[in-house]
C-alpha cells in the first residue's frame, strides 16, 4: 500500500512538474505569469474607470484625399476631448469638439464612418456605447443609433486598452496564449537604430470573436495592442492601438500619449497601396481615477432602431431601362442595353451589392452584368465592387486607381473575419487580371443603340480619379460626391459642385437629370439653383 502510495505521489509530482512544459509547444510560454507582470508593473486591478482628456485627432480611414496613398488618414482636429471609459459596466463615452460642416456626425474615428450620413452640424459631438448598443450625438441633437456592426467595434475599442486588455484576459474564453520574439523597433524606417528589444506577445479572444493581442515590453508595460476587424473594402483590417508616457492614475498608472493605426503602417508601399495608418491619436494629460458615474442608459430611441437592412433596394424608374436601385445611404444606377447591363456605382458592401444584383437580374433576366462603373476611391463607394467582380462585371475605373484597386482590393487573398464570396470562391479573373477597365479620358458603353458615356472629373479636390457617366439620349448624369441631394449644399461640396458645372459646360452636355449617389435625382435646374445659392451663401 505504502509503496503504491508512493508511485502515486511521483507520478503526480511528475505531472505536476513535467506537464505545464509538454502542453506548451516550441516558441510558446506560459502567458499566466506574462500577464501577472503586466497587471502589476502598472497597478492594473486598482483601475476601475478612468476619465481622462486633452487634445487629440482623428482620420477618416477610407476617405483619403489624394487617391488613398497618403500617410495618415486625412486627419480632423478633437479639441476639448474627454472619455471616460468603465470596464466592470462595459461602457465608454466620449465627447470632443470638431469643426462641423465636413465629415458625417456618424463618424466617431476611423472606422465608423456610414456613407451618405448628415453632415455634422455642431461642434460638440459625443459617442457611447453601453453593451452591444452604441449611438452618437451631435451637438443636442436626438441620439441615432450606432449599426449593430460598428456597435460591437465600438465595444471591442474599449478593451484595446492596457487596462482594458489585462482585464479582457481575465474573462471567460480570452484563452490566452503567450510568446516571445525580439521586436526591432522602428530601426531604420525612422533613422533611429534601436537594440531589438525582448518582448513578450499575449494573444486573447475579446467578445467571443476578434483576436487581440497585446506586445508586452522588458519592462512589463504594455506598449502596443493590435486586432483585426471587418473592412467591407479592405477585408481583414489592422487596428493597433499604442500607448506610451504612464501617469499616474489614483494607486494605478495610465498612457497619456496615444496613437491608433488603422490599416497597415506601410509607409514604404511595400504590400498594399492604402498604407493610411494614423487614424487616431493625441496628449491626453488630465486623468481621472475610478470617478465612476453611473452608465448612460441606452436611449429607447436607440434600443428600438431597427438595423439596416441592406436587401430593401427602392426600385425607381427614370427612363426605359434605366433605374434608380436605392433604399440605403447610397445608390446605385442600371442602365440596360440590347444584350447587356451596366451599372453605375456598387456602394457599401456584399450583402448590398446581392439584393442589388437579384433586384437586376429581375428587371434585366438573363442579360450579364457587363460593366461596373465605379465614381472614385472613397470607401463608402466600393464596397460592393468584389462582389459585381464575381459575378462576372468588368470594373471601369480611371487608370490612377488601378494600382489600389489590383493591390488592395480586388485580391484574392483570404478575408478570415468576415468572409466574402469572393475569396470563399475566388474567380479565376482575379488572379489572372482581366477584371478591369482603366480608363484615362473617357469611355463609351454601346450596343449601336444606346449609349453611355463616362468621363474624367476634373480638376476636383473631393479626390482623384473620379468618374461621372452620361445617358445623352435621355439626358441623365450620374455622379458621387458631386452634388449631394440628401441634404442641402454645405461649404465644403461648393468645390465639388463647381467641378460637376466645369464638366459638363467643357463637355456641352446638355443634361435634365442629375442622379447622384447620395440622395434622389433632380432635374439640372435644382442644381443650378444650388449653385447660386451657395454662391450666395459662400
Ligand atoms: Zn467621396
Ligand atoms: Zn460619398
Amino acid at each position: 500500500m505504502a509503496r503504491r502510495l508512493y508511485v502515486l505521489c511521483a507520478v503526480l509530482v511528475a505531472s505536476v512538474i513535467v506537464l505545464p512544459a509538454q502542453q506548451l509547444p516550441p516558441g510558446y510560454v506560459d502567458p499566466g505569469p506574462v500577464l501577472a507582470a503586466a497587471s502589476k508593473a502598472i497597478n492594473e486591478q486598482s483601475l476601475r474607470c478612468v476619465t481622462f482628456s486633452g487634445t487629440g485627432y482623428s482620420g477618416a480611414v477610407g476617405q483619403t484625399f489624394e487617391n488613398a496613398v497618403n500617410i495618415d488618414w486625412r486627419r480632423a482636429e478633437m479639441a476639448n476631448y474627454t472619455r471616460t471609459i468603465n470596464w466592470e459596466t462595459g461602457t465608454s463615452k466620449e465627447t470632443f469638439d470638431r469643426k462641423p460642416g465636413e465629415s458625417p456626425a456618424s463618424w466617431k474615428y476611423g472606422l465608423g464612418f456610414v456613407g451618405g450620413m448628415p453632415t455634422q452640424k455642431n461642434v460638440r459631438q459625443t459617442h457611447i456605447v453601453n453593451g452591444m448598443n452604441a449611438w452618437y450625438t451631435d451637438g443636442d441633437t436626438a441620439p441615432v443609433a450606432v449599426p449593430p456592426e460598428m456597435a460591437e467595434i465600438y465595444q471591442l475599442d474599449i478593451w484595446l486598452t492596457p487596462h482594458g486588455f489585462l482585464k479582457a484576459a481575465r474573462k471567460p474564453g480570452a484563452n490566452p496564449v503567450a510568446l516571445w520574439r525580439w521586436e526591432q523597433l522602428e530601426k531604420g524606417r525612422d533613422g533611429n537604430v534601436v537594440s531589438p528589444e525582448k518582448v513578450h506577445v499575449v494573444g486573447i479572444t475579446v467578445l467571443g470573436k476578434y483576436r487581440v493581442d497585446a506586445t508586452i515590453n522588458s519592462q512589463n508595460i504594455i506598449t502596443r495592442i493590435k486586432t483585426t476587424v471587418n473592412e467591407n473594402t479592405l477585408g481583414d483590417f489592422n487596428i493597433e492601438q499604442e500607448s506610451t508616457n504612464f501617469m499616474p492614475a489614483g494607486e494605478s498608472r495610465w498612457p497619456i500619449a496615444w496613437h491608433s493605426h488603422q490599416g497597415w503602417d506601410d509607409n514604404w508601399k511595400f504590400y498594399s497601396e492604402s498604407t493610411g495608418h494614423n487614424a487616431y491619436g493625441g496628449k491626453f494629460p488630465d486623468i481621472k481615477a475610478n470617478v465612476c458615474e453611473d452608465p448612460v442608459p441606452v436611449p429607447d430611441a436607440v434600443r428600438q432602431t431597427p438595423a439596416p437592412n441592406p436587401a430593401q433596394v427602392n426600385v425607381e424608374k427614370m427612363a426605359e431601362g434605366v433605374y434608380l436601385l436605392g433604399g440605403g445611404p447610397a445608390n446605385s444606377y442600371m442602365v440596360e442595353f440590347r444584350d447587356f447591363v451596366a451599372v453605375f456605382e456598387a456602394p457599401l458592401g456584399e450583402a448590398r451589392s446581392l439584393a442589388v444584383i437579384d433586384t437586376i437580374a429581375k428587371l434585366a433576366p438573363g442579360k450579364a452584368i457587363r460593366w461596373l462603373i465605379m465614381s472614385h476611391p472613397h470607401f463608402d463607394h466600393i464596397g460592393g465592387i468584389r462582389t459585381y467582380n464575381h459575378i462576372g462585371a468588368t470594373l471601369v475605373t480611371h487608370m490612377i486607381n488601378l494600382p489600389f484597386i489590383n493591390r488592395d482590393v480586388l485580391t484574392y487573398k483570404a478575408r478570415t473575419v468576415k468572409p466574402d464570396i469572393l475569396s470563399l470562391w475566388p474567380p479565376t479573373e482575379v488572379a489572372e487580371g482581366y477584371n478591369y477597365e482603366a480608363i484615362q479620358e473617357n469611355f463609351v458603353i454601346t450596343d449601336n443603340s444606346r449609349i453611355l458615356r463616362v468621363y474624367y472629373v476634373q480638376p476636383l479636390n473631393h479626390v482623384s480619379g473620379m468618374l461621372m457617366a452620361y445617358l445623352p439620349a435621355e439626358r441623365i448624369a450620374f455622379e458621387a460626391d458631386l452634388f449631394d441631394t440628401h441634404e442641402p449644399p454645405r461649404a465644403a461640396q461648393i468645390p465639388a459642385m463647381r467641378s460637376l458645372m466645369n464638366q459638363v459646360q467643357r463637355m456641352k452636355l446638355d443634361v435634365g437629370t442629375v442622379a447622384p449617389i447620395h440622395g434622389k435625382p433632380v432635374p439640372w435646374s435644382a442644381f443650378v439653383d444650388a449653385m447660386g445659392t451657395a454662391a450666395k451663401t459662400n
